[in-house]
């Protein structure tokens, strides 16, 4: 119920248009009636199936008051008087006429009030998932793990759609078919107090049977929901990955992965379909059943003259009942609905509620540029119970570069994330310009760095986009500034559009040292004080590998540099070279004096010149 409550929630700026919703349908629901309401005038003159005495009666006493009686009666005077002019024949197209006019009433106040009700889902919809998105983008870094990042797209799309229906579900369930069902229910306890008490025990037994049907419902809905999470994440794992599944031969694997996943949803889907669809054809077959018992025993007390209802009021009876049925039918599959968009609901709120673990502090402090040293005093960090780093001590000066050389996995990505706080240190501190970094303002922090890391990250936008990403007033001449002092501007001359050329998902459109040079030139144009490179040139031939080298160098000019090493040939002229092993700093000291120590580094530098 609260799950309900606070999806309604998010309907509630747009209160204004639920009173115009319930005026509409609510003529949409009177029309209708009225359309069944005009036969039985209709049978009783055209068909002669009333006595003439009462004829006379109903043509000579109008009742008084705002009542079904009133209109009938409105209507057989009419019609009367319109018979005995025109004639029979006449009598029945003007009818006809009365009947669609109220008819096509009855459906633009329908269309009206669907559109309404579409207008409130599409706002409610857009401000769920924007709010989703939102929350999402400010969680920490490890929050997006491999099998996260598929149940976090299955949460915005798939649980979000199940949202949408619920939204639907709930207007209906709260005004439209409560409302219809009142004014049929109204009308038939007018015509028959009696038959529809009888009515009554039938929705009883209804309302038991589906109640029963939902509580089952929402279990699997859950499992139904996190099932497809997991497939939309081995979908996306595939779809990145296809280079290597190919090389390895891995499809069968992948495809006995995807099958057993898709087995389960549909076993999960299967046993759902199995409760769901009960619901309907249930309320379908009772409702069919009365009506049935409704003919033989309102039946046998109009032909017996038990009772004072008419043959054609019997027959509009039933009509009305009939459509009874629907709102009813449609209400129970509403509440089933409204169960599997609740268990999506509460995957989507979850996501909400997540609170990211790196937060500002209440009066964090506003960094606008690097004066002096970042310093590492006594850190160590642990992503879990592991000790990843260990004591780390370490002054980076303001222009200087800091080169970290090491095997992989010694921790050297590690320690230049907790810079620009991707994580938190575990143990010690981490100060910029004295204050502790947890003490600034992460926004503030991250302006002043530029990172560029191994798997160039572009966007699939344009070239001058990709460049000046997340700036759109950058000029023109700034961005091809950039990219010159980038080793960039020649080949993106020469592509079809130049500056305006897209490249693709993920700049699948651009070589390896392309992409790297790209991202050199985003983090020239974002031009910060401070810059955390993580230098990939391995992966490149000797020709580019020169060209991004040269990039590198030029942006490291003027400022404070963070490098990960892997050519050890690039970070000879670093001011202090760390060597790093199991997440201990073993080795400090610039390449001559770690070269007379004669120690790991050197044996690294020689296995690097072999
Ligand atoms: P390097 O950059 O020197 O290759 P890393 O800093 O990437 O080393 O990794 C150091 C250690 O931390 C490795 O043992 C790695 O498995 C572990 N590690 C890295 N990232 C995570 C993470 N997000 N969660 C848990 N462990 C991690």
């Amino acid at each position: 119920m609260k799950t309900f409550r606070r999806v309604l929630g998010f309907a509630k700026p747009y209160h204004k248009h639920f009173p115009q919703y319930a005026v509409f349908a609510f003529l949409a629901i009177l029309f209708n009636l009225l359309n069944f309401t005009l036969l039985e005038p209709v049978f009783a003159i055209i068909f002669d199936t009333i006595k003439p005495e009462e004829l006379e009666k109903l043509a000579r006493e109008v009742p008084r008051g705002f009542n079904p009686e009133y209109f009938t009666s409105l209507f057989y005077q009419k019609f009367i008087s319109v018979k005995e002019t025109y004639g029979k024949g006449s009598t029945l197209i003007y009818v006809s006429i009365v009947i669609g006019f109220s008819a096509l009433l009855s459906n633009l106040f329908t269309y009206i009030s669907n559109v309404i009700m579409g207008v409130v889902r599409a706002n409610v919809i857009q401000k769920v998932r924007n709010k989703i998105f939102l929350n999402t983008t400010g969680l920490h870094l490890d929050f997006f793990s491999g099998e996260r990042k598929g149940d976090i797209m299955s949460r915005m799309t798939n649980d979000i759609q199940e949202i949408e229906i619920t939204v639907v579900s709930a207007i209906k369930v709260l005004f439209r078919e409560p409302m219809t069902i009142i004014v049929l229910l109204s009308y038939l306890f007018i015509t028959s107090v009696e038959l529809t008490l009888f009515t009554l025990v039938f929705f009883a037994i209804m309302g038991v049977l589906i109640s029963e049907i939902v509580k089952r419902l929402k279990k699997k809905a859950i499992l139904s929901q996190e099932s497809l999470g997991r497939i939309v994440n081995i979908m996306d794992e595939v779809f990145s990955g296809m280079r290597i599944i190919k090389a390895f031969n891995a499809r069968g694997y992948v495809n006995e992965t995807f099958n057993k996943e898709t087995t389960t949803y549909r076993k999960v889907n299967i046993s759902m379909a199995r409760k769901n669809e009960l619901a309907s054809p249930t309320s379908q077959f009772l409702g069919i059943s009365v009506v049935a018992t409704l003919l033989v025993y309102g039946g046998t007390l109009v032909l017996n003259g038990e009772s004072d209802m008419k043959a054609s009021e019997l027959f509009v009876y039933i009509i009305v009942f009939s459509q009874i049925l629907n709102p009813v039918k449609s209400l129970s599959q509403s509440i089933s609905n409204i169960q599997r968009g609740i268990a999506s609901a509460e995957r989507v709120f979850r996501l909400i509620d997540e609170q990211p673990k790196i937060q500002n502090q209440a009066t964090p402090v506003v960094k606008n540029d690097f004066k002096d040293a970042i310093e590492f005093k006594g850190v160590g960090f642990a992503y879990e119970k592991e000790q990843i780093l260990k004591d780390i001590n370490l002054t980076v000066e303001k222009g200087k570069t800091i080169a970290l050389v090491g095997s992989s996995g010694a921790g050297k990505s590690t320690l230049v994330d907790l810079v620009p706080r991707f994580y938190d240190v575990t143990e010690g501190q981490i100060k910029i310009d004295g204050v502790s970094l947890q003490a600034v303002e992460i926004d503030s922090l991250r302006a002043l760095m530029g990172i560029v890391t191994q798997e160039s990250i572009l966007f699939n936008d344009t070239v001058a986009r990709n460049i000046a990403f997340a700036m759109p007033g950058a000029k023109e001449e700034d961005i091809i500034a950039a990219a010159k002092i980038a080793n960039a501007h020649d080949f993106i001359m020469a592509l079809e559009d130049g500056y305006q050329t897209n490249i693709g998902e993920r700049g699948s459109k651009l070589s390896g040292g392309q992409r790297q040079r790209l991202s050199i030139a985003r983090a020239v144009m974002k031009n910060p004080p401070i810059l955390i490179l993580d230098e990939a040139t391995s992966a490149l031939d000797t020709e580019s590998e020169k060209l991004v080298q040269q990039a590198i160098t030029n942006l490291m000019k003027n400022r404070t540099s963070i490098v990960i090493a892997h050519r050890l040939s690039t970070i000879q002229h670093a001011d202090e070279i760390l060597v790093m092993q199991k997440g201990e700093i073993i080795e400090r000291g610039d390449h001559d004096s770690l070269m007379a120590m004669d120690g790991t580094y050197t044996r690294l530098i020689n296995m690097q010149s072999i």
